[in-house]
C-alpha cells in the first residue's frame, strides 16, 4: 500500500512517531492529542510499509473493548482481516501465555481464575484455618498486601521480614495462600502477571521463542503499567528492544493498584537513545474545555510538564451547576440530555461520569422516569451475580476438581445436607495433608472419617460432579451449562421459590444459557471452549456485554472513562470528600492522583462540559452537607459559567422541587402518551413471568407496538404488546 495512506490524517509530530525507526519509542503527550491514533497507525505502518508479519505484533491496551476496536481499525486501514496479531490487556495476554504453556508455568491444565471477591473469601477461610483473628488480619487488607507484593514481583518467601511479629504473620498468610492456590490450581489476577513473567524469566527456550516472535511491542496508556507489567515488557523486548509506548503522566490514575508513573522516566533511562516524541495539539476538545483542564492539572507539582493547544475555537464555557441535592443534580443532568436529544443529538453522545459507582443509582432512577435508555459500564456485572457464580463453580469443578474455591461455593448449594461441621472436617483433612478439598472429601468418605449420613451426602456430591463431567460433550458449551443447571438442581431450586427475587435469579441462569450459546469461541487461543468461556467470565466480567439498545446514555466511573471521548460530558458530584475522595485528602500524592482523575474526566469532553455539585448529598444511606470541590476553584473564573435550572420543570416531568428527596417515594413520570389500550408511559404493569414494572419507553403502534418495561427484579425488557399480556396495576 502507498505509505502516504497510512500517514493521511496525521500531523507532523504524529507522523514522526508513526514512521520512527525500530527501537525504543516513547510518545509522551497530553489528553486527546492522538496517542491512541498514532499507535494504531504505527501497527498498520509496521505491517504494511515495513512488511512485518501480523504474528510479530503484540499490542497492549487497557480494556478488551479497546483491543477489539484497535483490531477493527487496523483491519479497516489495511482493508483486510489481520490474523495472528496479539492485542489485549496485560491480564488477557498473560492468561493466554499461561494457557498455552501451563506445564512450563507449573499449573494444572484446567487452572481457573478467581476474581477479587473470591480471593477475599478464600483468604477469609484460610485466615480462620490458621486460627488467626480476622479483626487483626482483615481479609480484604491481606488481599491488598498480597497483591501489592505480587505486583512488585515478590513471592511470600521473598518478602523481607520486618521485626514486627505481626508482620511475619501477614507473610505467613501470604505463604499459606500461595500454597493453597497452587494445590487448588487457582490463579488470582495479580498471579496471572507474576506467573507469566516468572515463566518467561525461567524458561530460556520460551523466552527466546517469544522474543523472536514479537518483534513489535506496542503499549497504550503506558503511564498505568505497574512494576511487574513493565518487567514483563522488558523481558519480551529483551533482544530487539522494539518497544513503542504511548502515555501521559497527567493521566496516571492507578497508583492505588500499583501503577508506577515513574516507569515513563525509567523507560528513558532503561533504553538510552530512546526516541521521545511529544504531541501538543489536542484534537478532541474546544479551547475553553482544554484551558479549564489545563488550569486544574497545573496545580500538581509532580509533572513532566506539557503544552497542549487546540485550534478548535473557544467553544462554550464550562458550565457549573450548583444543585440543591443529589436528586436535583440528576434531574438537571437528565434535563440537559433530554434537551440535546430534542436537538437531534444521539443519546450515546452524552456521558455521565462519577467518582464512585454508588452515585449511578440516582441517575438511573431519573433516566428511567424520563424514559431514556442508558447503559452503565462496570455496574452490577452479570458474571458476578451470586447465582451465576454458583453455576460457573459447577462448570469449573467439572474441569478442575481441585478448585477449592468452587468446591466450597457449591458443596452445599443448593442445600444437600452437608453441614458446616462436615465441611470443616474436610477442610482440616485438606490442610493437614496438603491436598485439595476434593481429594480430602474422597478420603473422608473412603476412610470413614465422617458420620454415615454426612459421608453419604458428600459421596453423592462427588458422584454428582463426576457424572456431570462424564455426561458433557467436549464441544457443546451450551450443553455443559444445561447439564449444570439440571444436575445441580440450581434452576429447580430457584423455580420452586415463588418470590420475585428468585424469579430474577431463574432468569439470570437462563440468560447464562444464552450467553453460552452466543459465546464466540476463538480457537486460536489454544484452549477448549469451556475453558475459554470460563476465562471470559472471569476476565471480561467487568466490561459491558452487548446491550439490546445501542443508542443509550453512557454512565461510568471516571476510572472507566479513560481513553474515551464524548461530545457532551457531565462530571458530577464535584464535592470535597467525594471528589477528591475523602481517603485521599490528607496525602499529597493521593490528592494529586485525584486531580489527575479530574483531568481525565474533563478531557473526555469534546464540545460541552458540565460540572455539578450538590449542597447536600445522600450517599450510602446518609445525608451530609457538602462543599464544592477544590477542583472547581482551580478553574479560572472566566472559563466557567454558573447555570441555573431552566425555570419551572421541563414539560412532562413533574414531582421535583422543594421536596426533591421524596421524589423517589413516588417516581416521576413522563405523563400522557397512551401507547395502547390503557397502557401509558409511566404505567405500572404486571407480567406473568417478570413481575411488576414501569413502562419507560415504546415504539411502533397497533399490532406491532413494543414497550420497554423496567421490571423491579427482572430489569429492562422490550416486549411486544400483542403477546405480553400486560396487566395495568395502577
Ligand atoms: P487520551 O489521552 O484521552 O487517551 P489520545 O492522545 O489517545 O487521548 P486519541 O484518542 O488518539 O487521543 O485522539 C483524540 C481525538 O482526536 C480522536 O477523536 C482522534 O480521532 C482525533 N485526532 C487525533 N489526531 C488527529 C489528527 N491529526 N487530525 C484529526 N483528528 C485527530
Ligand atoms: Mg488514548
Amino acid at each position: 500500500m502507498d505509505p502516504s495512506l497510512i500517514l493521511d490524517g496525521l500531523n507532523d509530530a504524529q507522523r514522526e512517531a508513526v514512521c520512527a525507526p525500530d527501537g525504543a519509542n516513547l510518545v509522551l503527550a497530553g489528553a486527546g492529542s492522538g496517542k491512541t491514533r498514532v499507535l494504531i497507525h504505527r501497527i498498520a505502518w509496521d505491517i504494511d510499509v515495513m512488511g512485518a508479519s501480523p504474528f510479530s505484533i503484540l499490542a497492549v491496551t487497557f480494556t478488551n473493548k479497546a483491543a477489539a476496536e484497535m483490531r477493527g481499525r487496523v483491519e479497516n486501514m489495511l482493508n483486510q482481516p489481520v490474523q495472528g496479531m496479539w492485542i489485549g490487556t496485560f491480564h488477557g495476554l498473560c492468561h493466554r501465555l499461561l494457557r498455552q504453556h501451563w506445564k512450563e508455568a507449573a499449573l494444572p491444565q484446567g487452572f481457573q481464575i478467581i476474581d477479587s471477591e473470591d480471593q477475599v473469601r478464600y483468604l477469609k477461610r484460610l485466615i480462620r484455618g490458621l486460627e488467626l483473628d480476622e479483626a487483626y488480619y482483615p481479609p480484604r487488607q491481606v488481599a491488598g498486601f498480597i497483591n501489592h507484593h505480587k505486583e512488585e514481583g515478590r513471592r511470600a518467601a521473598a518478602v523481607p521480614l520486618a521485626r514486627d511479629p505481626k508482620y511475619a504473620e501477614w507473610v505467613r498468610i501470604y505463604q499459606t495462600y500461595e500454597d493453597a492456590c497452587q494445590r487448588a490450581g487457582i490463579v488470582d489476577f495479580a498471579e496471572l502477571l507474576l506467573r507469566a513473567w516468572e515463566m518467561l524469566k525461567s524458561s530460556e527456550p520460551l523466552r527466546a521463542h517469544y522474543q523472536k516472535r514479537f518483534q513489535h511491542i506496542l503499549v497504550d496508556e503506558f503511564q498505568d503499567t505497574n512494576s511487574i507489567q513493565y518487567s514483563w515488557l522488558r523481558l519480551l523486548a529483551g533482544g530487539h528492544k522494539n518497544l513503542f509506548v504511548v502515555g501521559d503522566d497527567d493521566q496516571s490514575i492507578y497508583g492505588w493498584r500499583g501503577a508506577k508513573v515513574e516507569n515513563i522516566l525509567k523507560f528513558e533511562r532503561d533504553y538510552p537513545g530512546a526516541k521521545t516524541v511529544r504531541l501538543e495539539q489536542n484534537y478532541r476538545s474546544t479551547g475553553n474545555i482544554l484551558k479549564a483542564a489545563n488550569a486544574v492539572i497545573d496545580n500538581n507539582d509532580t509533572r513532566l510538564g506539557k503544552n497542549l493547544w487546540t485550534d478548535a475555537g473557544e467553544g462554550e464555557k464550562v458550565r457549573l451547576y450548583a444543585a440543591y441535592n443529589e436528586v436535583d443534580e440528576a434531574r438537571y443532568v437528565v434535563d440537559q440530555i433530554q434537551k440535546s436529544v430534542d436537538d437531534n443529538r444521539r443519546r450515546d453522545e452524552s456521558a455521565i461520569l462519577y467518582r464512585s459507582n454508588a452515585q449511578s443509582r440516582v441517575f438511573e432512577e431519573l433516566l428511567i422516569s424520563a424514559g431514556m435508555p442508558y447503559r452503565v459500564y462496570g455496574g452490577l456485572r452479570f458474571f458476578e451475580r451470586a447465582e451465576i457464580k454458583d453455576a460457573l463453580a459447577y462448570l469449573r469443578l467439572m474441569t478442575n476438581r481441585d478448585d477449592d474455591v468452587s468446591f466450597e461455593r457449591v458443596v452445599n448449594t443448593p442445600t444437600r445436607g452437608i453441614g458446616n461441621r462436615t465441611v470443616e472436617i474436610i477442610r482440616d483433612i485438606a490442610r493437614n495433608n496438603s491436598i485439595s478439598m476434593w481429594r480430602a472429601a474422597s478420603q473422608a468418605v473412603n476412610n470413614k472419617l465422617l458420620p454415615a449420613r454426612a459421608a453419604n451426602a458428600v459421596n453423592t456430591f462427588l458422584e454428582l460432579i463426576d457424572s456431570m463431567a462424564a455426561e458433557r460433550n467436549e464441544d457443546d458449551l451450551e450443553g455443559a451449562v444445561n447439564i449444570v443447571l439440571e444436575y445441580s438442581t440450581l434452576l429447580e431450586h430457584y423455580k420452586s421459590d415463588k418470590s420475585e427475587k428468585a424469579q430474577a435469579k431463574t432468569e439470570n441462569l437462563e440468560e447464562l444459557l444464552s450467553a453460552a450459546r452466543m459465546f464466540e469461541f476463538d480457537e486460536e487461543e489454544g484452549l477448549g471452549e469451556l475453558d475459554a468461556f470460563l476465562s471470559h467470565a472471569a476476565l471480561e466480567a467487568g466490561e459491558q456485554q452487548g446491550a439490546e439498545w445501542d443508542d443509550c446514555v453512557q454512565l461510568m466511573s471516571l476510572h472507566s472513562a479513560k481513553g474515551l471521548e464524548f461530545p457532551q460530558v457531565f462530571l458530577t458530584g464535584m464535592e470535597e470528600e467525594l471528589f477528591p475522595h475523602r481517603n485521599s485528602m490528607s496525602d499529597a500524592g493521593k490528592l494529586e492522583e485525584e486531580r489527575r482523575l479530574c483531568y481525565v474526566g474533563m478531557t473526555r469532553a469534546r464540545e460541552q462540559l458540565f460540572l455539578s455539585y450538590a449542597e447536600s448529598r445522600r450517599l450510602y444511606g446518609q445525608t451530609h452537607p457538602a462543599r464544592p470541590s477544590r477542583f472547581i476553584d482551580e478553574i479560572t473564573e472566566e472559563l466557567r459559567d454558573r447555570v441555573r435550572a431552566a425555570g419551572p420543570a421541563r414539560s412532562g416531568i413533574v414531582g421535583y422541587g422543594g421536596a426533591a428527596a421524596s421524589a423517589f417515594a413516588s417516581p416521576m413520570r413522563k405523563t400522557g402518551v397512551e401507547v395502547a389500550n390503557g397502557i401509558k408511559l409511566g404505567s405500572r404493569v404486571r407480567h406473568a413471568k417478570f413481575g411488576d414494572g414501569m413502562v419507560t419507553n415504546y415504539e411502533g403502534s397497533g399490532e406491532s407496538a413494543r414497550v420497554q418495561v423496567n421490571f423491579e427484579f427482572a430489569g429492562q425488557k422490550w416486549l411486544v404488546l400483542a403477546f405480553a399480556n400486560l396487566e395495568v396495576v395502577s
